[in-house]
């Protein structure tokens, strides 16, 4: 299968500011290489508290904010850069404006505690035993019961790694996917989110880092997203310069085979619409 007629372009883009390994311009330049025609960025918004992978405090929100403006005007007419930022539904909602928000649950509040869902699978297990009776089906019904507020949670134009909470259960390895306890609050999740007015992320960040052989979502949810009529983008969620676009090509051709027409694409005049 041939996708070469899409632009390359990427909304969801880590540097230094957060947990990413490269500095803002140390990723345009790359991207630039890379004939992109958008790159993204979507830092981990400050969430108050020291958590493991926000922005630190305030000034370090502003240092980012200043420095993508400063690259904007820099590299602006080789690539376009935008400013956006992956809000946790725990961040509230952003106080400064941005390009676009991404809304994502990176953590489940149990016992009094946030408990970081894609840190290890160790901190999941362990919060699994210590706040759910062993249970995993209560850890992912109270997920997903954040996910269906992400919208709300954090005023988000996209909603990201809709089931970020299978990343360490590749194969099966902690709870089985196709059990009704664990799809069926998966599926209310998403059919609340699809009634309102946001773009589902196909996301790639996994892959890329060795945690599972395919994006988020699973396709259970793609064909849900087809069947109502959903819109879709393609990610990278990039922590590193050269994985900016990983694994597209394999993300598009997962989307036609579920039954997906076309998917959005950010490019230099806005969202377009691009037959896979
Ligand atoms: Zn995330
Ligand atoms: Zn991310």
């Amino acid at each position: 299968m041939n996708f070469e007629h899409i632009p390359k372009s990427n909304l969801h883009t880590h540097t230094r500011f957060a947990d990413g390994k490269h500095t803002a311009e140390e990723v345009v330049l790359s991207a630039i290489e890379k004939g992109m025609e958008v790159i993204g960025f979507s830092e981990h918004s400050y969430n108050g508290r020291n958590d493991v992978y926000g922005m630190k405090d305030e000034e370090t929100v502003a240092a980012y904010r200043a420095e993508i403006q400063k690259l904007q005007k820099a590299y602006g007419e080789r690539i376009r850069i935008l400013l956006g930022i992956e809000q946790d539904s725990f961040g509230g909602i952003p106080t400064a404006p941005y390009d676009y928000v991404l809304g994502s649950v990176h953590y489940v509040y149990l016992g009094g505690e946030f408990c970081a869902v894609d840190h290890s699978r160790a901190v999941m297990e362990d919060a699994i035993r210590r706040h759910c009776g062993g249970d995993p089906f209560v850890y992912t019904k109270e997920y997903y019961r954040l996910v269906a507020e992400v919208e709300k949670s954090t005023q988000c134009d996209i909603v990201g790694h809709f089931d970020l909470v299978t990343k360490f259960n590749e194969g099966g390895a902690m709870f089985d996917e196709s059990d009704p306890r664990y799809v069926r609050p998966a599926l209310e999740a998403l059919d609340a989110l699809l009634e309102k007015d946001v773009i589902f992320e196909v996301n790639t960040g996994a892959i890329s880092r060795g945690y599972r052989t395919t994006p988020y979502p699973a396709t259970v949810f793609l064909r849900r997203i087809a069947e109502k009529r959903g819109t879709i983008t393609v990610n990278a969620d990039s922590h590193h310069k050269d994985t900016l676009t990983y694994a597209f090509d394999q993300a598009f051709g997962i989307l036609k085979a579920c039954g997906i027409g076309s998917v959005l694409v950010m490019t230099r005049d806005g969202w377009k619409s691009y037959p896979l």
